[in-house]
């Protein structure tokens, strides 16, 4: 969990951390892309690496204590930080992917969930709802709010309204001068709790939620998250700036949308 001092933002370095999460949301684009059943993720990763250094970028992920990949490929009921290798994609595999880019010293951070035509509606619904989460979560990131009231809000569309676990073991973090930073932003809390929002904060709000339970448990690879049930997971995430009225998406999920939309293997949501 992220430590130490909350950095506040300028609006240049704001500017700056959304060139970063551009780089990120085009790359999560091409991955949405490339994925069809039999590709692997080894592949999708490898193009993904290529892509944010043609931009030159820097993937933030890899080399990251030790992590070695561009991106967290996590199938099914891994939860997050998954590591991309060789077993060709199922077409009943859900799949999310997460990726970090540094450039000119700034970082950016988002993920999203994919999944193939063949999954079945709860998991689909989980999808559904985590995004929602999601966007519950962003519409309290305002100044003079607290993180507590973005936590509630994630937690009270998916664990109090639709019963699904949120992960208490991983939170969101602020993000832009390092990778991770403070404040931590859990997706489960009380409103009027935490850190005071103000502006020059940017946050990466990132619900994960599980379909099953909420207890997860790492694999012996030491980075995997894994459900302790084995029931699917779900993950959404976007870098956002606090607003004074809303907040400022310095991520971009639209054009990963539009090529989910144009790729037939993939489930539309
Ligand atoms: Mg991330
Ligand atoms: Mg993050």
């Amino acid at each position: 969990m992220a430590k130490g001092k909350i950095f506040y933002k300028t609006g240049e370095e704001i500017n700056a951390i959304q060139k970063s999460c551009e780089i990120v949301s085009e790359t999560l684009a091409l991955v949405a892309e490339m994925l069809k059943p039999g590709i692997t993720p080894k592949v999708v990763d490898a193009a993904a690496e290529e892509y944010i250094r043609s931009k030159g970028g820097l993937p933030a992920f890899k080399g990251y204590h030790g992590f070695p990949s561009t991106l967290c490929f996590s199938l099914n009921d891994c939860v997050v930080h998954g590591i991309p290798n060789d077993r060709p994609l199922e077409p009943n595999d859900v799949m999310s992917v997460d990726c970090g880019v540094q450039l000119n010293g700034y970082f950016g951070d988002a993920a999203y969930t994919f999944a193939f035509n063949d999954i079945d509606e709860d998991t689909k619904s989980l999808m559904i709802r985590t995004k929602e989460s999601l966007y519950l979560g962003i519409e309290q990131a305002i100044i003079g709010k607290r993180v507590g009231d973005v936590s509630y809000a994630v937690f009270a569309h998916t664990e109090m309204k639709y019963g699904y676990g949120v992960v208490r073991d991983l939170v969101g973090h602020g993000v832009g001068i390092q990778l991770h930073e403070a404040p931590d932003v859990p997706n489960y809390g009380k409103r009027g709790n935490g850190p005071l929002l103000v502006e020059g904060m940017v946050i990466a709000i990132e619900p994960m939620i599980n379909l099953g339970k909420k207890n997860v448990k790492v694999l012996k690879d030491g980075w995997s998250i894994m459900t302790t049930d084995g029931k699917p997971s779900a993950h959404f995430e976007h870098t956002v700036a606090i607003g004074k009225h809303k907040a400022n998406i310095l991520s971009n999920h639209e054009i990963i949308e539009s090529a989910v939309k144009k790729n037939e293997y993939l489930v539309k949501i």
